[in-house]
C-alpha cells in the first residue's frame, strides 16, 4: 500500500458521504472516490449506496472484488489516509508464499507433515521457482495482471521476454523431466545440480506452473521436444533444443488427425522418400495440435511404406497452420496443420503428460475460501451442510489424486524406462482417467458454490470458469479417458495369475 497520508476517525470519514464529496474505508485504508465514481465499472449508485458512502465498506468491497484490485496502483492512488486504530487484514502474500488456507497447498509444503519424497533439493527448487512464478508471470507489475490471463483474453502465446527467462533459467529443459539433456545447464541459476534432478523436481515445476497459468496457457508452454532428444540425430538435436530451451523457438507434438485420434494407427499423413533415398516427401492434415499456430517445428507423425514414423518438421513453404476456435483456450494456439509436398531430409526422423491434480487443487482452495468469505441468508455458505458435503467430496478427490502422482513419481524415480513401460503404463493410464474425471466432478460442484461468478472470465470466479471450461478436454487429450482406463484394466489382466481363484 501507498505510504498513508492521514490518519482519520470512521466518524470524519462519514461526514464525505455525497455527490462530489464520496469517501470510503476499505481495509483500514480511506479511499477519495469523488471523481472516480464515475468511473467506476461497476456504475456510481452501488458506490452511493448508504451502506457504502462514507462508511467502512471492507465486507461489501470483498464480495464483489478479488483482494489484487486494491493493490493496482490506479486504486492505490486514490488512498488519502488510514483509519484510526485499525490495521490492514487482507494484504496479498508476498511473493513465494505457502498458502495458509487448508488443502490450497500439497500437504508436503505443510511445516506440520513431513514426507519421504520431498528432500531439501526439491523443496529448495519449489521455493525458488514459485517466488520466480509469483514475480515473473505478473506482466509487467504495473498491471499486476497474469500474464496468463492477458494471453487467455488476447489469443496469443505466453510472452517472449517471459519465455526468455524461463529459457535463461532452464526451465523449459527442466519440464522434460531428468536426463541427459540436463546436463551442464545451469538449473534455476544452479539451486538443483543436473545430476540430481529426478521426476519429483519435474513434478516441483510441473504443479507450480499449474497452481499459476490458466489452463491452456500451461499447455501453450510445453511441446513436441522429448522425441528429438530420445531418437533425433546429434546434429538435429544441436540445432533444435538449445533454440527450444532458450525459449526462441516454439515446438508442438502433432500425432492427431481428423480421422485419427484414439487410434494412432489410422493415421493417413504420408511420407514417402524421393527416390535419391536423401528426403522424405510429407503430404496430409493434423488436428487439434496444441501450440501449432505458433510453433516454429512440428513433431509428426507419419505413415510409410515401412509403418509409422515420426519426423521433425521445420516450418517452411508447404507447411500452413489454421488457428481452430475452441472453447478450451485461446492461448493454446490450437491448430489444424497441412502438409503439402514438404520436403523434409531423412536425417530429421525421429524414433508425456503429468496428469492435472494442481490446477484442481487449485479451485478446492479457492471454494474454501469463497465458501467462508460469502454471506447468503445472512450467514456463510460454509455453514451450509450442503455446501460442506461438496467441499469434502473436492478435498477427498485431491488428496487421493496426489498421493497416487506421489507413489508413481517414485517408481519413475527408480524404474529403467524399460521398467516404466512395463510396470506403470497401466497405472499411470489409470491415474490419467481418474484425475480428469475427478477433476471434472469438482468442476461442476465449484460451479455450484461460486454461482454466477462461476460463468465470469474476470473477477472473483474468473479461476473456476477456467477450469470448468478447460477441464473436460483433458479427458480427452492426451489420451481419452474411456480409452486409458480400458488400457490400465486390460494391463491388469494380463498379469493375473492363469490359477488365481477365489
Ligand atoms: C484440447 C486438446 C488438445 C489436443 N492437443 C493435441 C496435441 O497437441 N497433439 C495431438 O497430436 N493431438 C492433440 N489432441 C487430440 C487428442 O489427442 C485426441 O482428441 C484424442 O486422442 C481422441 O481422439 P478423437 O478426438 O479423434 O476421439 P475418437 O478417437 O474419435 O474417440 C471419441 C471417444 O470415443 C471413446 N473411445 C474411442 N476409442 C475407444 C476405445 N477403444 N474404448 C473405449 N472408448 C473409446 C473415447 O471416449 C473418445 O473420447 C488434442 C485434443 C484436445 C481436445
Amino acid at each position: 500500500m501507498a505510504a498513508a497520508k492521514r490518519s482519520f476517525s470512521l466518524a470524519e470519514v462519514a461526514k464525505h458521504n455525497s455527490e462530489g464529496d464520496l469517501w470510503v474505508a476499505i481495509d483500514s485504508h480511506v479511499y477519495d472516490l469523488s471523481k472516480f465514481v464515475n468511473f467506476h465499472p461497476g456504475g456510481k449508485s452501488v458506490l452511493y449506496d448508504e451502506e457504502i458512502a462514507g462508511k467502512d465498506a471492507t465486507e461489501q468491497f470483498f464480495s464483489l472484488h478479488r483482494t489484487e484490485v486494491l493493490h493496482r496502483p490506479a486504486y492505490k492512488r486514490l488512498i488519502i489516509g488510514t483509519v484510526e486504530g485499525q490495521s490492514q487484514q487482507f494484504a496479498p502474500a508476498p511473493p513465494g508464499s505457502i498458502s495458509r488456507v487448508p488443502y490450497a497447498d500439497p500437504s508436503w509444503l505443510d511445516p506440520a507433515y513431513s514426507s519421504v519424497y520431498f528432500k531439501d533439493s526439491h523443496r529448495r527448487l519449489q521455493r525458488a521457482f514459485r517466488v520466480f512464478c509469483d514475480e515473473a508471470m505478473i506482466f509487467l507489475s504495473v498491471y499486476l495482471i497474469p500474464d496468463a490471463l492477458l494471453r487467455e483474453e488476447d489469443g496469443k502465446p505466453p510472452s517472449p521476454s517471459l519465455l526468455e527467462k524461463m529459457g535463461e533459467l532452464n526451465i523449459h529443459a527442466m519440464r522434460l523431466g531428468p536426463g541427459k539433456h540436463l546436463k551442464g545447464l545451469k538449473l534455476m541459476g544452479g539451486i538443483v545440480e543436473p545430476e540430481e534432478y529426478d521426476y519429483f523436481h519435474e513434478l516441483v515445476i510441473t504443479q507450480e506452473i499449474g497452481r499459476h497459468g490458466t489452463r491452456g496457457y500451461g499447455d501453450g508452454l510445453s511441446g513436441g521436444l522429448p522425441p528429438v532428444i530420445n531418437f533425433g540425430s546429434r546434429e538435429l538435436q544441436a540445432k533444435v533444443v538449445p533454440e527450444v530451451f532458450s525459449g526462441k523457438k516454439q515446438i508442438c507434438l502433432a500425432i492427431s488427425e481428423a480421422f485419427a485420434g484414439s487410434d494412432v494407427s489410422g493415421v493417413r499423413t504420408t511420407a514417402k522418400k524421393t527416390p535419391d533415398g536423401k528426403h522424405f516427401i510429407v503430404n496430409g492434415t493434423k488436428k487439434w495440435i496444441t501450440n501449432g499456430t505458433f510453433s516454429d517445428y512440428f513433431t509428426v507423425a507419419c505413415k510409410t511404406d515401412k509403418g509409422l514414423t515420426v519426423l521433425l518438421i521445420e516450418r517452411q513453404p508447404g507447411v500452413e497452420t489454421k488457428a481452430i476456435k475452441t472453447s478450451y483456450s485461446s492461448t493454446a494456439g490450437t491448430a489444424y496443420i497441412t502438409f503439402d509436398n514438404v520436403k523434409v531430409p531423412v536425417g530429421e526422423r525421429l524414433g508425456k503428460r503429468k496428469p492435472g491434480v494442481r490446477s484442481h487443487r487449485n479451485i478446492v482452495g479457492q471454494c474454501l475460501v469463497w465458501a467462508n468469505q460469502r454471506k447468503v441468508f445472512g450467514k456463510p455458505l460454509m455453514n451450509q451442510p450442503v455446501v460442506r458435503a461438496k467441499l469434502a467430496n473436492m478435498i477427498a478427490r485431491v488428496e487421493s489424486g496426489q498421493s497416487w502422482l506421489e507413489n508413481i513419481t517414485l517408481q519413475m524415480c527408480n524404474m529403467s524406462y524399460k521398467a516404466q513401460a512395463e510396470h506403470l503404463a497401466g497405472p499411470l493410464a489409470l491415474l490419467k482417467m481418474y484425475v480428469t474425471r475427478a477433476a471434472q466432478e469438482s468442476a461442476a460442484e465449484a460451479v455450484q458454490i461460486f454461482g454466477g461468478r462461476a460463468i465470469t472470465k474476470t473477477g472473483l470466479g474468473q479461476t473456476i470458469e477456467n477450469f470448468h471450461r478447460a477441464i473436460p478436454f483433458d479427458a480427452v487429450l492426451g489420451g481419452a479417458e474411456d480409452v486409458l482406463g480400458d488400457l490400465g484394466v486390460r494391463q491388469a489382466a494380463k498379469k493375473i495369475p492363469k490359477n488365481a481363484r477365489l
